[in-house]
C-alpha cells in the first residue's frame, strides 16, 4: 500500500504515547497521557491520543500499532498477562477495542516486541539479520527478532527477565533467582539498600545509584556490575539457543550504559560461544520512541 504514515501507541504503566511515524522512521507528531485505571478506560485513551497526534500531523494515517504491557496474543490481540499493577487489563481485545474506536486497521503486540522492532528497523541494531532485545527498566522484558522478523511464539518469545539461574532472591512474579532479581531497576534498589543494611528507611532510587556510582561508592558500582554481569549470562544463553549476533539494551537502567557494558562485555569475554561469533551489544538509540517507532512499522502492511 501506501506510503501514508501509520500510528504507533505504547501503552505502559504509567503512560500511554502514541505517535504519527513515517514510512521511514520519523516521528511527525506525538501526544501521551497518564495511564487509567481499567482495559475500556485504557483504550479510550489511547484512541484519543492517536486522534490528537493525527491532527497535529496534519496527515491521516493508514494504520495503528499498539505495543502494549504485558503478554499479548500475537493471532488475537488479547491480553494474555500482565503484572498486577494493571487493573482490568488481562481479557482485553486489545485489537477489536482500539479498532472500533479508531476506524482503522489494529495490529498489537507485546512493548518491549515493539522497542526491539523499533531499533532493528531504526535504530541500533538496524540491518541485524538476529537480535535480541533487552528493556532493563522496572522489571526485565525482552524480545527476539530471527531472520529479519519479529518472533513472537505464543506471545511470550523472548521474555528472558524471568529465566531461571540468577541466584536464590524472589522474584516480582513469586518465583526465585530470575534474571529480574538482579537486572531490574527495582532490584538493583532493593540489593543496594539490603548491602548497606538498615541505614534508613528511604529506598535510593535507580538513578541515584547510578550517580553515586559515577562519584565512587563501591556498594553502587557493584550492584550495577552485578546487573550487568546477569544480563551477560543471559545473553549468552540467548546466543548458545539461537546463535543471535546483535542485543540491544534499552529501558532506564540502560541510562548507566558505562557502567553495565563492562560487566556485560566482560562477562561475555570470560565465555564466548562455542560458535566464535562475536556478539555486539548496544545501548539502545531510539529512547522514549522505540517503542512507538516500532509499533508503527509493525502496523505497516
Ligand atoms: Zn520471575
Amino acid at each position: 500500500m501506501t506510503d501514508r504514515p501509520t500510528a504507533g501507541v505504547d501503552i505502559g504503566g504509567t503512560k500511554i504515547k502514541a505517535a504519527v511515524v513515517t514510512p521511514d522512521g520519523a516521528v511527525l507528531a506525538s501526544a501521551t497521557a497518564p495511564t487509567p485505571p481499567g482495559g475500556a478506560a485504557m483504550l479510550d485513551v489511547a484512541a484519543e491520543l492517536v486522534a490528537r497526534a493525527t491532527a497535529s500531523a496534519g496527515v491521516p494515517v493508514a494504520a495503528v500499532g499498539v505495543g502494549a504491557a504485558g503478554v499479548v496474543d500475537p493471532v488475537t490481540g488479547e491480553v494474555l498477562a500482565a503484572s498486577d499493577t494493571f487493573v482490568d487489563w488481562v481479557g482485553t481485545d486489545l485489537s477489536a477495542g482500539l479498532a472500533a474506536r479508531t476506524g482503522l486497521p489494529v495490529t498489537v503486540a507485546n512493548d518491549v516486541d515493539s522497542f526491539l522492532v523499533g531499533e532493528a528497523t531504526w535504530g541500533a541494531v538496524r540491518g541485524a539479520r538476529s537480535a535480541a532485545g533487552i528493556a532493563l527498566g522496572t522489571g526485565v522484558g525482552g524480545a527476539l527478532w530471527l531472520d529479519g522478523a519479529l518472533y513472537r511464539g505464543a506471545g511470550a518469545a523472548g521474555e528472558i527477565g524471568h529465566m531461571p539461574g540468577f541466584g536464590d532472591a524472589r522474584c516480582t512474579c513469586g518465583q526465585r533467582g530470575h534474571l529480574e532479581t538482579l537486572a531490574s531497576g527495582r532490584s538493583v534498589e532493593r540489593r543496594y539498600a539490603e548491602v548497606l543494611g538498615g541505614a534508613g528507611p528511604e529506598t535510593v532510587g535507580a538513578a541515584e545509584i547510578e550517580s553515586r556510582a559515577r562519584t565512587g561508592d563501591e556498594v553502587a558500582v557493584r550492584v550495577l556490575a552485578d546487573a550487568g554481569r546477569a544480563v551477560g549470562s543471559a545473553v549468552l544463553v540467548l546466543a548458545a539457543l539461537l546463535d543471535v549476533g546483535h542485543v540491544v539494551v534499552g529501558g532506564g537502567l540502560a541510562r548507566a550504559w558505562d557502567l553495565l557494558e563492562p560487566a556485560i562485555r566482560g562477562r561475555l569475554d570470560d565465555e564466548p560461544p562455542v560458535s566464535g561469533h562475536r556478539i555486539e551489544v548496544r545501548q539502545a538509540v531510539l529512547g522514549g520512541d522505540a517503542t512507538v517507532i516500532g509499533a508503527a512499522a509493525l502496523a505497516r502492511p
